[in-house]
Order: C-alpha cells, then structure tokens, then sequence
C-alpha cells in the first residue's frame, strides 16, 4: 500500500536518501547560529576536533543578528564606560573584559589579513565634557597596563578638536589600540573559512525545539526537518529566551545611521561618547552614527530590529550638535540591530546539560569578544 502526504506542504517533512546522507546525517556537533560567536566557536572546535563532523544552522537566510548590523568597531571600551563597568561589576570584573576584548581584536588579526576585512588601524577617542573621568585617567591607564602593555594606553588630545572639527566638546581622549573594519567582510571571510575547514553551514535554518536523550538531541527546525547531534552549542545571544527560557539575556535594539558623502570631512577614526550610548566614524566620507539607546531605554527593550523616529532624531540632533554643527546632510541608510545585554557585562558561556552548551550575552562589544568567547567555549566541549 502506498502511503502519500495528507497534505501538500507535507512535502517538506520528505528529504531524499542523498540529503538524508549529507545535509543532514548525524552530527557530532550542531551550532545554533551563525553571527560572530558560532562562527569563532565552530573555528576553534574544528581545530580542536578535525575529524568531528560540525554544522552551524542559521535561521536567516544570511547571519541575521547583531553580526552584520553593528558599527564596525574594533574597540574594546572608552574611559567613561570602563569607569561605569568597574561601578557596576568591579574592578576584576571589568579588566577581565577588557583583556578579552583586546585578545580577540589581536585574533582577528591574526587569522584575517586587514584588507580582506577592511580593517583601519585608526585609534579610537572618546569625546568628553566632564573632568571627573579625567582624574581616574592615570589610575585607569596603570589598571589596562597588563591589557596593553602600554604606560599610556588613553591619552589626551584636545588639538585634535579642532582639527576634526568638533563642536561643544571640551576634551578628547585617545586611544590608539582601537579601529575599525568591515562586518560584513569579516563574517564573509569567516565563512570562507568554515567551507575550507569542512564546517557545513545551513541557512535558512531556524531551531523550533529540541530534545536530549541519553543517546544524543534531536532539533526540529521550523520547516519541520529534523536533525541530530551529540552536542549543541547556542550561540543565539539575543534570540536565546525562546530556546533557553533560563538565560538571563535581555534583548537590546541598536539603532544607526549613515549620512551621504559630507565633502571635507576632517575627522579619522572611531568615537565614542557618554560611556559608549553613542558611536560614531567615518565611512568612506560619510558618518556612521549610532546608539541614543539611553534616551529611551524602555522601547529599545526589544527582539524588533526597526528604526523609530525617537531614536533616529536624537541621532540627528547628536549629529548636529557635536559632529557636523551648522550641517544637515541626508541620510541615505537607516538600520537597526539587536544586542544582547544583562545586569552587567559578562558574557554567559557555559555547559548547561550533559549535551548543551551556551556562549550568549555578547553585549554591545561582540566583534571584539566573540573570538575569545568562542575560544573558551571550545576548551569546554
Ligand atoms: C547597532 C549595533 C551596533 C553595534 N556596534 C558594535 C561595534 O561597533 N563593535 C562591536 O564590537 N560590537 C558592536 N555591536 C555588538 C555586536 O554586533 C554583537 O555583540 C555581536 O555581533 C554578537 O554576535 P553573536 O554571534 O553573539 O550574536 P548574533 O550576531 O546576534 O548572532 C546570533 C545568530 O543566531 C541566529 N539565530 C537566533 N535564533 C535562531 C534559531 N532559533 N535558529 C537558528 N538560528 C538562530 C540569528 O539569526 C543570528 O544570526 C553592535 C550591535 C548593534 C545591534
């Protein structure tokens, strides 16, 4: 007798003999996500385990999170937010993040040529208009020594006010380890990467639910395949709650914006102001603008990555008041992104079952911190 689909999308749940032996034939491991975190972690655990058969599913049809939406920044933190992380999380705490940081920046360039990311050198600086962070400076500078290696990691350069031609901001800060490069270059070369190490990566594949046995965890994805692993590592960062509804991360929107070419543009690298709540660099001429978060923080507490029109006019007033005074350029793009943000800063990277693993909560300095987390996830597994 035979036995048909009752119905026609029915269909989808059929794959073939050849599918069933490849795309989806039984893995050692599956890593939920393909932003910056899976990405890395698939890296190090390939390297760990070649002959360990590894697929990272993505539900976009592209790295649909934070990863290629962000600003670009190669930073790992100004002094006025380092300042507020030591108040929230203290000292140890603190510095602990920032050495991650810092060693996922020298990872990146060590596996990646900077033109194949567009990756400037160009320092960062901090834009200031209190002198009370000024007074912690050099306790600050001593603390990073061990990050940096440098007596002077921040430095100050207020002749440079003029010069990039800033409008009420009384001191700037510098710090030349910082930079920038291209997101969507980086996740690219990633990409290349896993192809070349035989890491299989499925788009367009969304986790529904999954369920672990003693024998190992089946995951059912949303156009009802189902697929098998020994071990599964979430890499989901703001997307976790619906998957792992104990994870205490809480969705954060990022919302940016990108002027036209703005001729004679002075200014070169990327900025930072009031603890890191607004970005800004320059673009290829134009200016990449973003954050305002803490003018609204209730609304930007959301898994809706849109741009509103609160948000986007505090950009816009940002714009005017301290970058380009006197100007209006247009805007030509406008987008938004979703971090993942907790009671404070430390990512959550851990084994949470005998087969489940987790690496979320990359905050809103994951480029940086993703290579390191990745690291430390794959020592765990
Ligand atoms: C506007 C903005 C600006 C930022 N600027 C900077 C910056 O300049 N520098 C910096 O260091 N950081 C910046 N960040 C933060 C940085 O982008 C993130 O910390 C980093 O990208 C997090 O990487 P991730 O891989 O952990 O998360 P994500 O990139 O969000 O990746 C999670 C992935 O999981 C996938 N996923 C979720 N659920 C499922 C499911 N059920 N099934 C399958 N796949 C699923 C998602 O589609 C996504 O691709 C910014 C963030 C935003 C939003």
């Amino acid at each position: 007798m035979i036995h048909l689909p009752h119905k026609n999308k029915d269909h989808l749940q059929q794959i073939s003999i050849w599918e069933a032996e490849t795309f989806y034939a039984p893995q050692d491991i599956i890593i939920v996500g393909a932003g910056f975190t899976g990405l890395w972690t698939a890296f190090y655990l390939k390297q760990k385990y070649p002959s360990k058969k590894i697929t990272i599913i993505e539900r976009g049809p592209v790295p649909a999170g934070a990863s290629g939406r962000n600003a670009g920044f190669a930073c790992f933190g100004s002094l006025t937010e380092i300042l507020s992380d030591i108040d929230t999380m203290g000292a140890d705490k603190a510095l602990q993040l920032l050495h991650w940081r810092f060693e996922g920046l020298k990872t990146i360039r060590q596996h990646f040529n900077d033109s194949a990311i567009d990756y400037y050198n160009t320092g960062g600086y901090e834009l200031l208009n209190e002198e009370a962070p000024l007074e912690k400076l050099n306790a600050i500078n001593s603390l990073l020594y061990p990050v940096t290696s440098a007596t002077e990691t921040f430095v100050l350069k207020n002749d440079l006010i003029e010069e990039f031609g800033f409008a009420n901001t009384q001191y700037l800060i510098e710090n030349r380890f910082e930079g920038s490069l291209h997101p969507g270059k980086l996740i690219g070369a990633l990409l290349q990467k896993m192809s070349a190490m035989d890491v299989q990566v499925m788009c367009g594949t969304e986790l529904k639910n999954f369920e672990e046995s003693a024998d190992d965890i089946k995951l059912q994805t949303t156009d009802k395949r189902t697929l098998q692993a020994q071990q599964v590592i979430f890499c989901t960062n703001a997307f976790s709650k619906s998957l792992l509804p104990h994870i205490a991360v809480v969705p954060a929107r990022g919302q940016v914006l990108l002027t036209e070419p703005i001729p004679g543009l002075k200014l070169k690298g990327i900025f930072h102001y009031d603890e890191g709540f607004y970005y800004f660099r320059n673009l290829n001429g134009r200016i990449l603008l973003g954050g305002a978060r803490n003018t609204s923080i209730a609304t930007e507490y959301t898994l809706d990555a849109f741009t509103t029109l609160p948000i986007q006019q505090a950009l816009e007033d940002f714009l005017s008041k301290f970058i380009l005074p006197g100007q209006k350029p247009a805007i030509t793009h406008r987008w938004a992104g979703i971090m993942a943000m907790g009671q404070e800063k430390t990512p959550i990277v851990k084994q949470l079952t005998d087969r489940t693993f987790c690496a979320v909560k990359l905050g809103g300095m994951g480029v940086a911190l993703a290579p390191t987390m990745g690291k430390l996830l794959a020592e765990m597994v």
